[in-house]
């Protein structure tokens, strides 16, 4: 993909479709001032359909939270207008407070201060499970 007239910045490539405004609220892009595209259906070979963030800077990201939205995700790096780096981005092994444990009797859900983790349990399917109540998520 060409990134155009992008110097510095990330292209956040083989978004489900319809999984963008997803990730821009996730990442919350609405808060910077930067430069923002947000393609959405693009067509893809490898896809059918696809979304495409592309961001006029270089972000500090949680590359878990993304690969849970959108697992097969790419992530390109630009400087001074060329990739420099590409990201593949899959299901993330361990995820750390992004879901919240829906048992009540959870550790999680008495106690305050404790990070809610969970870990990939079936990699296929896409299952996590709470690692303290093994509770799915
Ligand atoms: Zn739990």
């Amino acid at each position: 993909m060409r990134v155009d007239s992008m110097k510095d910045g990330m292209v956040i490539d083989h978004i489900a479709c319809g999984k963008a405004m997803d990730i821009y609220s996730m990442l919350s892009l609405d808060k910077l001032d930067c430069a923002i595209a947000l393609l959405q259906s693009v067509p893809s070979k490898k896809m059918g359909k696809k979304d495409i963030i592309k961001i006029d800077r270089i972000l500090d990201i949680n590359f878990d939270a993304l690969g849970f939205i959108s697992p097969n995700i790419t992530i390109d790096i630009v400087r001074g207008g060329e990739v420099v780096e590409k990201k593949h981005i899959e299901l993330p092994e361990k995820l750390t407070d992004i879901l919240v444990c829906k048992n009540p009797r959870c550790i999680t859900s008495v106690e305050q201060d404790i990070h809610h983790v969970f870990r990939l349990t079936n990699k296929e399917k896409g299952i996590y499970r709470c690692i303290y109540c093994d509770t799915k998520a």
